[in-house]
């Protein structure tokens, strides 16, 4: 089985870009965002469960999860928002443990926005955070999405700070100059990590 390799960053540090970067040398990954959605997908047994707790106001007309309506109800009371984590993380944890498990090379990467917030760096061997300064995120991600500046500072507030981040991760990937910058720093750490694997 392939080394889990952490890779995490707050919103908008690039890891999208990065992991882009890791996959055109090769390396395989598993999104965590994809893996959340996928264990809430119709036909699921936790969205089944999901309709049951909360009644038809989350369901679309198509039968798929009302993403902003359960957003709206679990802000407002925490009692939901522990019913729905103590309903959905067992779930997610299995099948990120199922993707990573079918993961082939010498190493593969765990590609999560939450990866030190929710624990999964469990499932990792090492990791590595991704580190900006927050007014690279929030310029990066009003031009990348046509947000406006609360909304991005709303999300930075429930991610842990990047200093938090950077020291609890093996390695960084300061993603603070250009692409090229980056896809440079992606690659001595590709080397880095395959001989120490050797
Ligand atoms: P999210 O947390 O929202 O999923 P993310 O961490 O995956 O975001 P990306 O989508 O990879 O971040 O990057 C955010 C935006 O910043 C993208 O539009 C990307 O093209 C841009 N970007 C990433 N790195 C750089 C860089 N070094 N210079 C300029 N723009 C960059």
């Amino acid at each position: 089985m392939a080394v889990i390799v952490g890779l995490t960053g707050g919103i908008g540090s690039g890891k999208t870009t990065v992991a882009n970067a890791f996959a055109k040398l090769g390396v395989q990954y598993v999104d965590a965002d994809l893996v959340a959605r996928k264990v809430v997908e119709p036909g699921s047994a936790c969205l089944a469960a999901i309709f049951e707790h909360f009644g038809e106001s989350i369901r679309t007309p198509t039968g798929e999860l009302d993403r902003a309506a359960l957003r709206k109800i679990i802000f407002q009371e925490d009692k939901e928002r522990e019913w729905l984590e103590q309903l959905t993380h067992p779930a997610i944890r299995e099948q990120l443990k199922r993707e990573l498990a079918a993961c082939s090379g010498q190493y593969c990467l765990l590609v999560h926005p939450l990866l030190f917030e929710k624990g999964h760096e469990a499932l990792c061997q090492w990791t590595i955070a991704i580190s900006v300064t927050p007014e690279q995120q929030i310029e990066r991600v009003m031009q990348r999405d046509q947000n406006n500046q609360q909304q991005v500072k709303n999300i930075l507030a429930t991610q842990l700070s990047d200093i938090e981040r950077c020291a609890k991760a093996d390695f960084i990937i300061k993603n603070t100059g250009t692409a090229d910058e980056l896809n440079d720093k992606v690659l001595s750490l590709h080397n880095m990590l395959q001989l120490q694997l050797v």
